[in-house]
């Protein structure tokens, strides 16, 4: 199952980058996912709950910010979108484009509780 990977990886990437005493703070963890990343969030949700109640990090939360898929054409220089993660422009069909959005997996923010 591929989404118990990516929720092993989130862990140990906040892991690496939390001071050990920090963890048990950690109240969540921002994630922005492309709708063409390939991963299904509320399967990631769960496995993240099911590997996180065995660590510092059971009191955090995964929360997922999509992100829409976006193209930009290198021949036109229009910004297009479809709903099959195509690259081919949506403007004038050439498929000489750039994805700019919506493939990405990657952390944007760890939530710590505010100690203060
Ligand atoms: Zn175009």
């Amino acid at each position: 199952m591929h989404e118990l990977s990516v929720a092993r990886n989130i862990i140990e990437i906040v892991e690496q980058n939390v001071p050990k005493d920090e963890l048990p703070f950690v109240r969540g963890i921002l994630l922005k996912v492309g709708e063409f990343s390939g991963v299904v969030t509320d399967s990631l949700k769960f496995s993240y709950e099911i590997i996180a109640a065995d660590t510092e990090l059971q009191n955090s939360e995964l929360k997922i910010e999509s992100v829409p898929f976006l193209l930009k054409c290198n021949s036109c220089g229009g910004i297009t979108t479809n709903n099959y993660g195509l690259r081919e422009c949506a403007d004038c069909l050439k498929t000489d484009t750039e994805v700019l959005s919506g493939e990405e997996l990657k952390i944007a923010e760890i939530i710590l509780e505010d100690k203060s």
